[in-house]
């Protein structure tokens, strides 16, 4: 018999669990992809719209800023009507007209409203009551300022075409007729260093034809003009238009020297800055550029396209590890049905086959019985020799099925526990009688002297089988001419029968390996030995079913010791555990 019987055929497990885990990851990749896809597009979207909301905020800032400056330039023009209408103009008239116009209301932005007379010169500036001093061909000076202000009331007097940026708006103005702006300059009112920017607008007045340039130039007698600071008009833009607020920086360049004009920081995280939309606008002869630049908010948000991502990345392994629990619940549902419907496989054709085994073997059995006896004729010593073979084969045979059949009844539960009070030394000493025969054979002595009665209450018939196997095992896997020692003892309410052998020994790592059904383990008596590896399964079944055990210590080519344990009273049935205790044992 092989040392092993073939083991019922299992499922490729770790394979499957493995395809299982594959298909999880895989629902946990494709909902990742899906996930990142559509963050990916929102995160798109988003984009365009927030460009597309600077350009709004942009182009709303520009049509402002372009409207104020219109407002400007129907001022100069108003300012130029009334000139026009009273060429005698005094300090009080424009005053008057100052405060006619509402302008301070209207536009208070505005830093002031001018009229500058323009000298023809030749003489000194104080002979013109004009001023820084010096000797120049030409004068523009400031004759009055509305509103009179500190600021404004210091100025009067300042000839504005001596700086360089006034100069060339003032040549322009005259010869072309039309509100001309400066290009970025200090003001005048400004003394402090590094104030802001200033702007002014000039438009000319002409004493007579002002058709063509040199006309122009010829009747040109003065310029009203306004004065403010960029910055000023894009503060109050600005504050109207909370919007622009929301993290980000605008600004306000002039084109063509980049000086910076206005700048806001609206800016609530460091790197708020991440895309710009700009405008420019053409007036009076300068170039703005309105700028604004952010950063979409949403990207940080949690419904922001980070946050579809994570909470896509969370539904994903979510779904991923249901997918995985679910179909490992429904792999291990399969693998225990599968499990089940083998082992009730096994036991059935144990069963059948036993059944089937045990008839004809008894038959073999008696037949050879009733030869061997000699019942129909003596036999020859040659004849005589081979029907005792043939008999102990048989019995070897019916041995083994008998082992089947136990299983397979305590398999399925069939096997009934009939306790009573037995003696154990009794037993020991019946089994060991019935083995001498085979003891002899391998001229093994079995020691047994326990005087003593041990009593059980136990079903005797196990008990024998149990005590069979051991002491049997420990003939047949002892060398020729040592000795097996059985003792009994009393242990902690149990009683302890121990079969002790100094033969081949089992290895510490197939210690619990020897009790499993069929498993026999070759060792290098075991090919001489005959033996189907049930026995240990079935006494330790035994023993159990008493609730007792089957103990071992073993070294490998030194010998075993393998103790039953049996409780005192075999804790199988009440009624009977009741009836024993009732007795002394
Ligand atoms: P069998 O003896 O029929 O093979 P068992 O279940 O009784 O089956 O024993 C299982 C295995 O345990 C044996 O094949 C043998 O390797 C080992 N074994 C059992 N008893 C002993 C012993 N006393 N000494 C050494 N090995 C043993």
């Amino acid at each position: 018999m092989k040392s092993r019987a073939p083991q019922a055929k299992h499922y490729n497990r770790p394979s499957t669990a493995t395809t299982i885990l594959a298909i999880s990851v895989g629902v946990f990749v494709v909902g990742m992809t899906i996930a990142s896809m559509f963050a990916r597009s929102v995160a798109v979207q988003n984009e365009i719209d927030f460009t597309a909301r600077l350009d709004q905020n942009v182009v709303a800032v520009q049509s402002q800023l372009a409207g104020e400056l219109q407002g400007y330039n129907t001022v100069l023009r108003a300012a130029a009507a009334q000139f026009a209408a009273r060429p005698d103009t005094t300090a009080e008239d424009w005053t008057k007209f100052y405060q006619t116009m509402n302008i301070d209301r209207q536009y208070p932005a505005l830093f002031g409203l001018g009229y500058a007379e323009y000298l023809r010169g030749g003489g000194a500036a104080e002979e013109y009551g004009a001023w820084p001093e010096g000797v120049r061909d030409a004068y523009v000076r400031i004759s009055y300022l509305e509103p009179q202000n500190e600021e404004n009331t210091s100025s009067i007097g300042y000839d504005m075409f001596l700086e360089a940026r006034r100069h060339e708006a003032i040549q322009l103005a005259i010869n072309s007729g039309e509100p001309i702006m400066t290009a970025p300059v200090k003001l005048v009112q400004d003394k402090l260093a590094g104030s802001r920017y200033g702007s002014l607008i000039y438009l000319a007045l002409y004493d007579g034809p002002s058709s063509t340039v040199p006309e122009r130039q010829e009747n040109v007698k003065g310029f009203v003009y306004l004065v403010f600071r960029p910055h000023d008009v894009m503060t109050s833009i600005v504050s109207n238009t909370p919007r622009l607020h929301d993290n980000s920086v605008v600004t306000l360049k002039n084109k063509s020297g980049n000086e910076e004009l206005y700048r806001g920081d609206f800016l609530t995280k460091p790197d708020g800055e991440g895309r710009m939309a700009s405008r420019d606008i053409a007036t009076n002869h300068q170039t703005w550029t309105v700028t604004i630049a952010g950063r979409d908010q949403a990207i940080s948000e949690l419904y922001g396209p980070l946050g579809l991502f994570f909470l896509g990345g969370i539904v994903s392994a979510f779904v991923g590890f249901i997918v995985y629990a679910v179909l490992m619940y429904r792999l291990r549902r399969v693998e225990r049905q599968y499990e089940e419907d083998v082992e009730q496989t096994k036991s059935e054709l144990l069963a059948l086959a036993s059944h089937q085994l045990r008839t004809p073997a008894s038959g073999v059995k008696q037949y050879l019985g009733i030869l061997r006896d000699g019942s129909f004729g003596s036999l020859t010593p040659a004849q005589q020799s081979l029907a005792d073979k043939a008999y102990a084969t048989n019995e070897r045979q019916l041995h083994v099925i008998n082992d089947l059949l136990y299983v397979s009844k305590a398999e399925a539960g069939q096997l009934h526990m009939e306790p009573i009070i037995c003696n154990l030394t009794e037993i020991v000493r019946d089994v060991i009688s019935h083995m001498t025969a085979q003891a002899k054979q391998k001229d093994i002595e079995v020691v047994f002297k326990s005087s003593r009665a041990y009593k059980v209450v136990a079903d005797d018939r196990y008990v024998t089988m149990i005590i069979e196997n051991l002491i049997s095992n420990a003939i047949k896997y002892s060398h020729p001419g040592s000795k097996v020692y059985v003792t009994l003892r009393y242990r902690a309410g149990a009683v302890h029968c121990a079969v002790r052998d100094s033969g081949v020994g089992v290895d510490m790592k197939d210690h619990e390996r020897i009790f499993n059904k069929f498993d026999r383990v070759p060792n290098v008596l075991s090919h001489h030995e005959g033996g189907s590896g049930l026995g240990l399964y079935l006494a330790r079944q035994l023993a159990r079913g008493h609730g007792g055990d089957i103990l071992i210590e073993s070294t490998l080519d030194k010998g075993s010791t393998f103790t039953l344990v049996l409780p005192k009273v075999a804790m199988i049935d009440h009624d009977i555990l009741v009836a024993a205790k009732d007795k002394t044992l």
